[in-house]
């Protein structure tokens, strides 16, 4: 498939990470806005990850609004006693369509094994939802000239998983050097990783999986990344938190 009807197959996803933000009041405020202005944006898919304890509420608030919702991060486990985990099922439990894997916060705090996330994302289409696997160099790695490197390590296990289950995710380039930095890739730079993970992809036979770009992702350079022809989106932590600032991105 060429670049210009790849471009045409896949509508854009801006999905927001809530990270460790939020309380029901805010949240409320912050939900009530999106509800409010989704309909201005009608050509973006357009999704929150919030903090287990507002699933709840983000599927009371959302129903019927165009805007999904999911986690941002699952067990592997499909139950049992893992005190403190959280099953793929109990997710789709509250209506989640999505849940982040391996976010370089959850790698770098957590341990996440490359491994280990792909067995997350295969537990989460085992339930029906559609993971977000995110990879992404750290700026040692970027500065060594070892990008590729990375992100072929991070990826392998979850190319592992097979056609058919990669033709059911989405994937995020996140630059651990831009997450939270206000520093983000310049579109040719990460336009380069994304069609490095494309070409990847369409080696295995699914070059339509949705790539999205995160970090330090805003109004203001939205429409720059979007505009390359492998940015199908993006991942924002940030500037999601703030209703208006968010849809601008998804407009852009
Ligand atoms: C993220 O948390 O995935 C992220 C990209 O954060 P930020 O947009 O704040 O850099």
């Amino acid at each position: 498939m060429d670049t210009q009807s790849r471009e045409h197959s896949r509508k854009r996803l801006v999905m927001g990470n809530w990270k460790m933000h939020g309380n029901q009041a805010a949240n409320t405020v912050l939900l009530d806005g999106l509800c409010a202005g989704v309909t201005a944006v009608p050509n973006c898919d357009v999704a929150v990850c919030v903090p287990f304890p507002y699933l709840g509420q983000a599927n009371a608030s959302l129903q019927g609004s165009g805007i999904s919702w999911g986690a941002q991060d699952v067990s592997r486990h499909e139950q049992g006693a893992y005190t403190g985990e959280v099953a793929a099922a109990m997710l789709a439990d509250f209506g989640c369509a999505w849940v982040l894997a391996g976010h370089s916060e959850r790698r770098a705090m957590h341990g996440e094994t490359d491994q280990l996330v792909a067995d997350k994302a295969a537990a989460a289409l085992s339930a029906g939802l559609t993971p977000v696997v995110c990879v992404g160099e750290t700026l040692d790695e970027q500065e060594a000239g070892r990008t590729k490197d990375v992100i072929s390590r991070q990826l392998a296990p979850v190319l592992a998983l097979g056609a058919s289950s990669l033709a059911r995710i989405v994937l995020a380039y996140e630059p651990v050097w831009a997450i939270g930095t206000g520093l983000t890739a310049t579109p040719d730079q990460a336009q380069e990783v994304h069609a490095f993970i494309r070409a990847r992809l369409a080696e295995l036979g699914v070059p339509q999986v949705r790539i999205l770009y995160g970090g330090s992702v805003k109004a203001s350079n939205a429409a720059s990344l979007f505009a390359m022809p492998d940015i199908d989106g993006a991942l924002v932590g940030g500037a999601s938190l703030v209703a208006e600032e968010f849809l601008r991105i998804a407009a852009a």
